[in-house]
């Protein structure tokens, strides 16, 4: 026979080729399963956005590629595991228990060691046994990660051809790609948390600061108001200011004017060049600047203790008709001191002086009456000056009508404030010193009423008051200081 070049191989050579061979094959399956399981599980875990359910995917995923009945999943708690998540096909169905504690011996090594693998035999205690048969194999792999602190895999399986561990080892680099994703998962959730805080954090932020912003806004109206105030209060000053000044020009003027005339005919009748009949009336011009110097005088007693707060009512029974009589003859006086011949008075009395009585302070009540004559006679050049009253039940009405000059409609709301007069021209012949509506106004209402003014140039003028009257006297009424 001719040498074919080729060495024999003896049979024993050829059986360990064989097994060599099958081991080759073996192991090619193995990475055959591994590759298969990787690239399953990858496609599936991309999409999946819950962590319950990656956990069941890669225990069902397992249990079908690498034929292991039992696959579960639990989580330390308080020494006890709690089931997390398991996939279990027959004989096992529905006998998963849903909590385990592992001897101690077993949670040492796993602790220690990461992984426990061996037959059942203590490992479980009693209590929470397993369905197991003197053949079933347990394996055992701690995990830890963001979603479950400490917690473990648990395999199952009669022992058949391969070890559980053998089975199980290439399972673990699928195991670590889902808790992998899981941590990744757990992250983006956290991110979404301190997201979702944020965006509540801006919102409040947003809020206070529109709050603030609102409240400075509020601040900022309120210090324009100020501001307003301060620029009105400002001008009222300068305005009073300038008043003073006038009132006070007016003032010299209004002294000055029945001075001159008190001291120039004085000096006349000194001089005793004066016929009988002048001597009379000059002694008559010389009352009656006096009598004019000491209305001023007056005036401006009573317009600083107004000022000063100090100006009191003495109230007693007063007879109207009385007062109205005094208020004439005055009035008859001033008309001859200003040469209005062409002026009467008119005093219209509507009750009898036996009823005409009231509680009042009769003397402040004479001193408007007779301010609001004055002026009727000083604003007037001819007609009729009608002084009337009506009396109420509880107060008593007044009115001074002229036929005068009249007050423009835009200067009747200025006439009562003191200094001021229509028009502040001091060489106007008109005498005046402005105080006196203001200090009648005053005493109108310290008397417990108001004044106005009904007025149209040309046409003349009409004051009304009201005083109140506590109470309405008797004939005999006592006097009260
Ligand atoms: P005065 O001393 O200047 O009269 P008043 O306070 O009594 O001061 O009056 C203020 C101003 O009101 C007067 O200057 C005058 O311009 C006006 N007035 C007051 N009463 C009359 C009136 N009966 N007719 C026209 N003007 C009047």
């Amino acid at each position: 026979m001719k040498n074919s070049g080729k060495q024999k191989i003896s049979y024993n050579e050829l059986l360990e080729r064989v097994k060599e061979l099958e081991q080759e094959n073996e192991s090619m399956a193995e990475r055959a399963g591994e590759v298969l399981l990787l690239s399953i599980l990858g496609d599936t875990i991309s999409t999946l956005e819950e962590k319950q359910e990656l956990m069941e995917e890669l225990l069902e995923k397992i249990s079908i590629l690498k034929y292991i009945p039992w696959c579960s999943c639990y989580e330390l708690v308080n020494g006890k595991y709690k089931l997390v998540e398991c996939y279990v096909e027959a004989p096992y169905k529905n006998q998963c228990p849903k909590e385990i504690v592992l001897s101690k011996g077993a949670f040492g090594e796993i602790q220690e060691k990461g992984i426990y693998c061996g037959y059942v035999n203590g490992i479980i205690e009693n209590k929470y046994e397993l369905p197991v048969t003197e053949k079933t194999e347990l394996l055992i792999i701690k995990f830890q990660n963001n979603w479950i602190k400490n917690g473990i895999f648990l395999f199952m399986d009669e022992k058949k051809r391969y070890s559980l561990k053998t089975k199980i080892l290439v399972v673990r680099q699928a195991i670590n790609m889902v808790l992998e994703r899981i941590e990744k998962l757990s992250y983006i959730k956290q991110i979404e948390q301190l997201n979702k805080g944020l965006e509540i954090r801006v919102v409040e932020r947003t809020k206070a600061l529109s709050q603030i912003n609102s409240k400075l806004l509020n601040e900022i109206e309120e210090r324009k108001a100020i501001e307003e105030e301060l620029r009105l209060a400002k001008n009222k000053a300068e305005d009073s200011d300038k008043l003073k000044s006038v009132f006070l020009a007016n003032m010299s003027h209004e002294i000055r004017t029945p001075m001159n005339a008190i001291v120039g005919f004085s000096e006349l009748m000194e001089s005793g060049t004066c016929e009988e009949s002048e001597l009379k009336e000059f002694s008559r011009l010389i009352y009656g600047n006096s009598l004019s110097l000491l209305n001023l005088i007056n005036d401006l007693l009573d317009f600083s203790k107004i000022e000063a707060n100090q100006l009191t009512l003495h109230c007693a029974c007063f007879n109207i008709n009385q007062i109205l009589d005094d208020v004439n003859s005055l009035g008859m006086m001033l008309l001859k001191q200003y040469k209005k011949n062409n002026i009467k008075i008119e005093v219209r009395k509507s009750s009898p002086d036996n009823s005409a009585i009231i509680f009042t302070d009769g003397l402040r009540l004479k001193q408007i009456l007779i301010n609001l004559l004055s002026n009727a006679i000083k604003f007037s050049f001819q007609g009729v000056v009608v002084i009337e009253y009506k009396m109420n039940r509880r107060s008593v009405d007044f009115s001074v009508e002229d036929n005068g000059i009249g007050i423009a409609a835009e200067k009747q709301s200025l006439i009562f404030n003191r200094f001021s007069r229509v028009s502040d021209d001091i060489t106007k012949p008109i005498a005046g010193n402005g105080l006196g509506l203001a200090i009648s106004k005053t005493l109108v209402e310290m008397l417990g009423g108001k004044i106005s003014v009904e007025s149209s140039i040309g046409q003349g003028s009409i004051f009304r008051f009201d005083i109140l009257s506590k109470a309405v006297c008797g004939e005999n009424c006592i006097v009260y200081k």
